[in-house]
């Protein structure tokens, strides 16, 4: 599933690629994937703007428009946005949901082969209140140790369910949650209301290294995620703990364990540096 520096990725790589270019034509072939307007709504107010800037909310690709409309982009397990050369296809058989043509002949396609993904779009102010409704970005500057250390320990839950809620904290999902906390030290059961100031403080240093060395690698490529250009992202290869349950771990030998009790999800930890 695209975290952060998935998003981040692909979001780059559209300002690169397609910034400040022309939409002249939008077909939508699977319009269950729209949220806040209807297929029809979507092509009038889509068709004929510019795609003034790329950016990324939590875990989310948003671009603005020339309208002031922002389309933003949840790709859940499967979604990817690309870019390519050519015309339309207009065949389901490669997954495709919707499709922007490009002034100049390129097209920016988000397909989505289980279609749980998210095309959303918004009007500036309701932009602005979705925004205001998810937690802070862990790599603004804003956020201080002092803050993140209040967030976490302002709750009994276990730190790793704290590190995922969006709604306390933006763009963090299972693998780098794993991944901070085995480089921090800390069990992810652990209730937030027991984590130490210093740890707090040690563990955003170490959920902004583990989350700036993904986006350097262009994302962990787990099943799914490809960028906007199609390729995978190289981070898979540095994960410590995440998909390594029974291996020993790269610090101390011991073998890591793996469970999934917290969220049904897979937490992986190792015993002994994470007390
Ligand atoms: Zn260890």
């Amino acid at each position: 599933v695209p975290e952060l520096p998935e998003a981040e990725t692909i979001a780059r790589d559209l300002r690169g690629a397609v910034r400040g270019a022309t939409v002249v034509a939008v077909l939508v072939h699977r319009a269950d994937v729209l949220r806040e307007c209807d297929a029809t709504n979507f092509v009038a107010r889509v068709t004929g703007t510019r795609l003034e800037e790329f950016g990324r909310r939590a875990k989310c690709i948003v671009a603005t428009l020339s309208s002031g409309d922002r389309l933003v982009v949840t790709p859940r397990f499967t979604g990817a946005l690309l870019v390519e050369g050519g015309s339309m296809r207009v065949d389901d058989a490669d997954y495709t949901a919707i499709q922007l043509r490009l002034g100049d002949g390129r097209t920016v396609r988000y397909r989505d082969v289980r279609r749980l993904g998210t095309v959303a779009l918004m009007s500036g102010p309701r932009f602005l209140e979705w925004s205001a409704a998810i937690g802070p970005e862990p790599l603004d500057r804003g956020l201080t140790a002092g803050r993140f250390s209040a967030l976490v320990r302002a709750s009994k839950r276990a730190i790793k369910t704290i590190l995922m809620d969006q709604r306390r904290l933006a763009g963090i999902g299972n693998i780098y949650a794993n991944e901070a906390l085995w480089r921090a030290g800390i069990r992810p059961t652990r209730p937030g209301s027991r984590v130490k100031p210093t740890e707090a403080a040690q563990l955003l240093d170490s959920l902004r290294a583990v989350l700036r060395e993904s986006i350097e690698l262009r994302g962990t490529s787990f099943r799914d995620y490809r960028d906007a250009f199609g390729g995978r992202g190289g981070f898979v290869e540095r994960l410590e703990v995440y998909g390594r349950g029974g291996e020993p771990c790269s610090r101390c030998g011991t073998m890591l364990k793996a469970h999934h009790k917290l969220d049904g999800r897979a937490t992986v930890y190792c015993p002994r540096c994470q007390p």
